[in-house]
């Protein structure tokens, strides 16, 4: 399940400029008929550009940089999968930390690494994360397989990851089209159609493969992946600065804001969620959420089914005599395809027995700031644990 919010596109700066046409630049034709791409002339020294321009203004000390290690290389691209650089880097040095080896990964809980994940949102990529360090132990010897059409098979990791693995830690020359490249590749040829869609797709892979130089492909790809972060950014991109500001078909027209196309609009829905905050003195009760869905494998708040009785669901599914209800402040989180107004309610109660069903656990407060649960769930609990014993009555943010 993606977790995170859907990322509206704001207004460019850009879209307010004038439109510039000194420059007669030609849109990329599209592919021949068995799929290759026509290139351009300006295609022509197109790698080249970017090899030079990454080794004056590129970055060269990320902390997953300058190691061939490919479960490194492989722990950074799918942190660096939709999330930028600066929130990446300390989730990637605690990773290390707890887990120096691709083997301590392997073996430690699937739940340690969901809580350590835990804020980086989209909690797919940790549960496949942790199959894919089994899967390369189990399967590979517990070494990365070279082959990018291999490495592409293990969980969790796509053609671009792969690609990019095996040129970063093998020396292949394979071409990567993560969103950064996807930019700047339908702003540099004039790329019209959404870039998911599976034409668009085909036709940027039939032209990132033409456009891979024979050598330093690692350079070159890297090149691309800070271009697109750096300068070709989404809003704003700084063209006076770009090595393809002279090739370049979305500057010459005017259509920096326009491409790449953006994803079709269409409404996205409201889902309502009432939560249950049962609470016995210091701790609360939280449930595992079942493995794949909205927040797969984390902890959360047991939800009350629409209609039902507070009171009596509590008592009847959780064992517990409710002393006192009251509501708590809502809360709207944005999914990638819905957003989800979630209202917690505030149950005080007495569990009447201490068996416990498996996946249910009390858990102190205090110690909730550091369990694997969802960022509104860790929001709503903050603000149970800071309200000590008094109402909720307003969330300070
Ligand atoms: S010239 Fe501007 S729009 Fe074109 S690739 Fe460079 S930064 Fe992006």
């Amino acid at each position: 399940m993606i977790i995170a919010a859907a990322t509206p596109r704001g207004e460019s700066a850009t879209a307010m400029e004038p439109r510039k046409r000194q420059t007669v630049v030609t849109p990329f034709p599209g592919t021949e008929a068995g799929g290759k791409a026509v290139l351009p002339p300006s295609a022509r020294g197109f790698a080249a550009r970017l090899i030079r321009w990454h080794q004056r203004h590129g970055r060269h000390d990320l902390p997953w940089q300058n190691t061939k290690d490919s479960y490194r290389v492989w722990l950074s691209e799918i942190m660096l999968q939709q999330t930028q650089v600066a929130t990446v880097i300390p989730y990637y040095l605690r990773f290390l930390e707890r887990f120096p080896r691709l083997a301590d990964l392997a073996a430690a809980p699937v739940a340690e690494v969901m809580a350590l994940w835990s804020g980086l949102g989209y909690y797919a990529r940790a549960r496949n994360l942790h199959a894919c360090a089994q899967a390369v132990m189990n399967q590979h010897g517990g070494k990365f397989p070279r082959d990018p059409h291999v490495i592409a098979e293990l969980p969790g990791i796509g053609r671009s990851t792969a690609n990019s693995i095996a040129t970063f830690c093998f020396g292949a020359q394979a071409p990567i089209l993560d969103g950064n490249v996807k930019r700047v590749l339908c702003r540099a040829f004039g790329i019209e159609g959404f870039p998911a869609s599976s034409a668009v797709d085909k036709r940027l892979w039939a032209l990132a493969a033409q456009l891979m130089p024979q050598r330093q492909g690692a350079i070159y790809n890297q090149a691309q992946m800070d271009l697109g972060a750096m300068v070709c950014t989404r809003t704003r991109p700084r063209c006076e600065a770009c090595p393809l500001h002279d090739i370049c078909v979305a500057r010459a027209g005017g259509r920096t804001a326009e491409l790449p196309t953006p994803k079709p609009r269409r409404e996205i829905p409201l889902r309502h969620a009432n939560l249950l905050v049962l609470r016995d003195g210091a701790r609360v009760l939280l449930e595992t959420r079942p493995p794949s869905g909205i927040w797969g494998g984390l902890l959360s708040l047991p939800e009350l089914p629409p209609g039902a009785d507070a009171a009596a669901w509590a008592e009847q599914h959780f064992g517990c005599r409710v002393l006192a209800v009251s509501p708590a402040p809502t809360l709207v989180h944005g999914f990638s395809h819905f957003r989800l107004h979630i209202a917690p309610l505030l149950l005080r109660v007495r569990p009447l027995h201490s068996v416990m069903e498996p996946g249910r656990q009390w858990l102190d407060l205090a110690a909730t700031a550091a369990a694997a649960l969802p960022a509104p769930i860790r929001t709503i609990l903050a603000d149970v644990h800071r309200s000590g014993n008094k109402p909720l009555l307003s969330r300070k943010r």
